[in-house]
């Protein structure tokens, strides 16, 4: 894991890559900030320059740098919180594919199974007290085997609880010269104070969008134009615009969205094809519902830029940049401000749990008389809270 490899992120990295000139690093580090943004990856970074035997660490092409690469060198530990019954050889297999791809959601946390994204478990996900005591311990009490120093990365440190924490305190306290304790977190507030006041803190921020569009095109992932509509979607995690760009799920989604803006122009004609999907979008589920009226945004958005700046304006969703140039065409009497009040207005109401299919239907009747530039339909006045 090159430097270069990091996303952003350039406070953090100059910060531990000058610790590493000065010859100041500290024995423990807690990385916080939101999930996806690159604290692991930063982390290998890190590791990877402690451990290079060439010059100009990390050279990328020494015994230590392939080793760490491959997440194999006896000297770097990649911890993840799991549940009890967690098995070794899958653990293995998890903390393997950061090898692969170190933005990777590879965590039980966020993935009971690992590879069905968005699969929840009810077991509880944890450090244990004797994995602490035990394996960690055990590890971080040899000298280093091969490099200069030793390093251990725990993934989400929050998930230390009551006597893993303890026990994890006790080793931070005695440090043996040359370990090094790289703890992640997105929860900072819910750790010991003990533990965060022996931490030396690295603050790390969302990434902007333009940087995860860049890794999706650079990693050869996604079309450039896609890229960036997923991109804006991420939210500042370059792990969820990975989900997002392997997902079957966004392509059916903005299928849905011009589906649903063209039935709803038309409406009467087309109102039995219309409710057939506002009862397919339904029963998708509400977060699914919410996603595919995010999207609708970024096309309401596309369309607004379309009608002002002509050729020249700079959508998002490019690759629908012909069907949105149409539609623009078609819609000279349209109110996209309106459209877009309307639109946000029903991810406000599904959050506050309204019937998605209601929500959707009298979306579909306003939204139709705000692309004819009709006043404003009578019929979202039922909709109160709560309905
Ligand atoms: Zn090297």
């Amino acid at each position: 894991m090159k430097w270069e490899s990091v996303i952003g992120q350039e406070r953090a990295c100059s910060a531990l890559r000058s610790a590493i000139a000065r010859d100041r690093v500290a024995h423990a580090y807690l990385f916080h900030g939101p999930d996806g943004v690159g604290k692991r990856a930063a982390g290998l970074a890190f590791a990877q320059t402690l451990l290079c035997t060439g010059e100009d660490a990390p050279c990328g092409t020494c015994n230590a740098c392939t080793k760490t690469e491959r997440l194999i060198h006896p000297d770097l530990h990649v911890l993840i919180p799991q549940p009890n019954d967690a098995k070794a050889d899958e653990v293995q297999e998890r903390v393997r594919r950061l090898a692969e791809e170190p933005y990777a959601t590879i965590d039980y946390l966020r993935r009971a199974k690992l590879d069905e994204p968005g699969s929840s478990s009810s077991k509880q996900i944890q450090y244990s007290v004797g994995r602490i005591n035990d394996e960690l311990r055990r590890i971080m009490s040899f000298r280093p085997v091969e490099g200069r120093f030793k390093i251990a990365m725990l993934s989400d440190a929050d998930l230390l609880r009551k006597e893993a924490a303890n026990a994890f305190l006790k080793l931070l306290e005695e440090p043996s010269a040359r370990t090094v304790f790289i703890l992640t977190t997105a929860r900072p507030d819910r750790m010991l104070p003990t533990i965060l006041s022996r931490c030396q803190h690295l603050r790390f921020d969302r990434l902007p969008a333009e940087l995860i569009s860049n890794a999706l095109v650079g990693r050869d992932l996604v079309a450039e134009a896609a890229a960036e509509t997923i991109a804006r979607m991420a939210d500042g995690s370059f792990a969820r615009a990975l989900d997002l760009a392997a997902s079957e799920e966004l392509m059916a989604a903005r299928g849905e969205v011009l589906r649903f803006l063209r039935g709803s122009y038309q409406t009467w004609s087309a109102a039995d094809r219309m409710a057939e999907q506002i009862e397919r979008i339904s029963r998708q589920g509400r977060e699914q519902v919410k996603f595919i009226l995010e999207l609708m945004l970024g096309w309401i958005r596309d369309l607004t830029l379309v009608r002002v700046m002509g050729d020249g304006a700079q959508i998002v969703n490019t690759d629908q940049a012909e069907e949105i140039r149409k539609f623009a065409a078609s819609l000279t009497r349209a109110d996209p401000d309106l459209m877009a009040q309307l639109v946000e207005e029903c991810i406000g109401r599904l959050e506050r749990n309204a019937n998605a299919r209601l929500v959707l239907t009298v979306l579909s009747h306003s939204l139709h008389d705000a692309m004819r530039g009709l006043p404003a339909s009578h019929l979202t006045e039922p909709l109160t809270d709560g309905v």
